[in-house]
C-alpha cells in the first residue's frame, strides 16, 4: 500500500487526511484499513505511536458516513473503549478531525468530570462514543447508553485495561453488547487473559502485528545510573541543574511516588507537575498544557497516565523507577524521539530493580551503558558487574551507606 489515495475511503475522509498532512499510511494502517473496510474483525498488536488511531477511526467513519441511520436517544453506533481519559479525549479529537464534513456525531465520556453534560449528549444518541470503562458503566446502569444500534466495537489498549484493574468492568460492558457487530481489539502485548478474550470476542479476525520501531530506540542515547533508592531525589536534582535538560519527562512507578518527586523538586525550587489517575481531569490537562508550552520543564508521570499522550519536544526521559514491563521501557523512552528527533533517556536503577533491568536489556537486545560519572554511582554495581577490581567493588556501597545516614529523603 503506497498512498492513502489508493484506499477506498470517502472523498471527505481523503480530504481530511490530506489536510492533516498524511500522505502514506503507516504499516498498521496499510495492513488494517482494507480489511476493516470489508467489515472484518481485527486483532491489532500495536501500541500508541504507530498510527493505530487512524487505522481504526478512518474505516469506522467510512462505514458510518456511507450508511447514515438515525440514532435513537441513548443509542450508539460505535463504541470505542480506552483506558485513560487522555487517550479518550485524544481519540475523539482525531475522530472529529477525520470526520469533518461527515455529520457524524461523536462524544467522549470519562470520570472526574461532570456527569450531567455526558447524560445530555447521550440523550440525543451518538454515532461514535469514546469512553473509559468506569464512567461508561455508570451511564449504562442508569440507562443512558443502550446498544441495540451498535455496529462497531473497539477495545483499545486491552493490556492496559488489565494492568489498571479494569478488566472486570470491560467484561461487564462486553456482556451487554450485541453479538452481531464488527469488533476490533488492540493491545501492545498479549498476556493470556487478553488472548483468551480475543478468542471469545473476535470472529475470524485479521491479525496485524506492528512492533515498535527498533530504530527509534536506537536513536536514543540511553544510560543507566546505578543509585541507591534513597539517593534518587538527590541525583534527580543534580541532573536537572544542567540547562541541557530543557523538557524532562520523569516516570515513576506509582502515583504516590510521582507526588513525592514533585515535592522533592519543589524543595529545591524546581517547578514540576505530576499527571496520574488521582489528579482531576483539569489538573492533568493544565499540567500537560504547561509542559507543552514550556512553562514547566519537568513533568512527572506514571506509565498509565502518560500512555498515548503525544508530547513533542521532550529533551530527556528519566526513569526514576524502572518499569515492571520491558515493553513500557521502550514506550517511555520513545517519548524523547518523537517525529525522528533524537533524545536522551536516563534510567535510575537501585538494588531492587536490577532484575527489571536485566529483563529490559533482554527485551531490547541491548546492554544499556552504565554512567559511572554521576556523584551517586554505587550500590548495585556488585550485582551487575561481578568480577571487578576488588577495591572498587567494596568501596562504592560502603561510601553510600555513610551517605544514607545523613539522608532525610523518606518523605
Ligand atoms: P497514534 O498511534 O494513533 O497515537 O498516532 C501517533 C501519531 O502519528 C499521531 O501524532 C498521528 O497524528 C500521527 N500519524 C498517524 N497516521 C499518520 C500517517 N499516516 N502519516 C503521518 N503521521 C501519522
Amino acid at each position: 500500500m503506497s498512498e492513502f489515495k489508493s484506499l477506498d475511503l470517502m472523498p471527505s475522509i481523503q480530504a481530511a487526511i490530506k489536510e492533516k498532512g498524511y500522505t502514506t499510511p503507516t504499516p498498521i494502517q496499510a495492513q488494517s484499513i482494507p480489511h476493516l473496510l470489508k467489515g472484518k474483525d481485527l486483532l491489532g498488536i500495536a501500541q500508541t505511536g504507530t498510527g493505530k488511531t487512524a487505522a481504526f477511526a478512518l474505516p469506522i467513519l467510512n462505514r458510518l458516513g456511507n450508511n447514515k441511520v438515525k440514532v435513537r436517544p441513548a443509542r450508539v453506533r460505535c463504541l470505542i473503549l480506552t483506558p485513560t481519559r487522555e487517550l479518550a479525549s485524544q481519540i475523539e479529537q482525531n475522530i472529529k478531525v477525520y470526520g469533518k464534513g461527515l455529520k457524524i456525531f461523536s462524544a467522549v465520556v470519562f470520570g472526574g468530570v461532570g456527569y450531567r453534560p455526558q447524560i445530555q449528549n447521550m440523550s440525543r444518541g451518538v454515532d461514535i462514543l469514546v469512553a473509559t470503562p468506569g464512567r461508561l458503566l455508570d451511564l449504562m446502569s442508569d440507562g443512558h447508553v443502550i446498544y441495540d444500534q451498535l455496529e462497531v466495537f473497539v477495545l483499545d489498549e486491552a493490556d492496559r485495561m488489565l494492568d489498571m484493574g479494569f478488566f472486570r468492568d470491560v467484561k461487564k460492558i462486553i456482556a451487554k453488547l450485541p453479538k452481531n457487530k464488527q469488533t476490533l481489539l488492540f493491545s501492545a502485548t498479549m498476556p493470556a487473559d487478553i488472548a483468551s478474550l480475543a478468542t471469545s470476542l473476535l470472529k475470524d479476525p485479521v491479525r496485524v502485528e506492528v512492533t515498535p520501531q527498533a530504530t527509534t530506540v536506537e536513536k536514543i542515547e540511553q544510560t543507566i545510573n546505578l543509585v541507591e533508592a534513597t539517593h534518587k531525589p538527590l541525583l534527580l536534582n543534580d541532573l536537572l541543574k544542567d540547562p541541557a535538560f530543557k523538557s524532562v519527562l520523569v516516570f515513576t512507578r506509582t502515583k504516590h511516588g510521582a507526588n513525592k518527586v514533585v515535592r522533592n523538586l519543589e524543595r529545591v525550587s524546581i517547578v514540576a507537575a505530576a499527571i496520574h489517575g488521582n489528579k482531576s481531569q483539569g489538573a492533568r490537562e493544565r499540567a500537560l498544557g504547561d509542559f507543552r508550552s514550556g512553562k514547566i520543564k519537568v513533568l512527572i508521570a506514571t506509565d498509565i497516565a502518560a500512555r498515548g499522550i503525544d508530547i513533542p519536544n521532550v529533551s530527556h526521559v528519566i526513569n526514576y523507577n524502572l518499569p515492571e514491563q520491558p515493553e513500557s521501557y521502550v514506550h517511555r523512552i520513545g517519548r524523547t524521539a518523537r517525529a525522528g528527533r533524537e533524545g536522551v533517556a536516563i534510567s535510575f536503577c537501585d538494588q531492587s530493580e536490577v532484575k527489571l533491568l536485566k529483563g529490559i536489556e533482554k527485551f531490547i537486545k541491548f546492554k544499556v551503558p552504565i554512567d559511572k560519572t554521576h556523584p551517586y554511582h554505587g550500590a548495585p554495581v556488585k550485582v551487575l558487574q561481578k568480577p571487578q577490581a576488588k577495591g572498587n567493588a567494596t568501596r562504592g556501597p560502603k561510601r553510600n551507606k555513610k551517605k544514607r545516614t545523613g539522608s532525610s529523603q523518606n518523605r
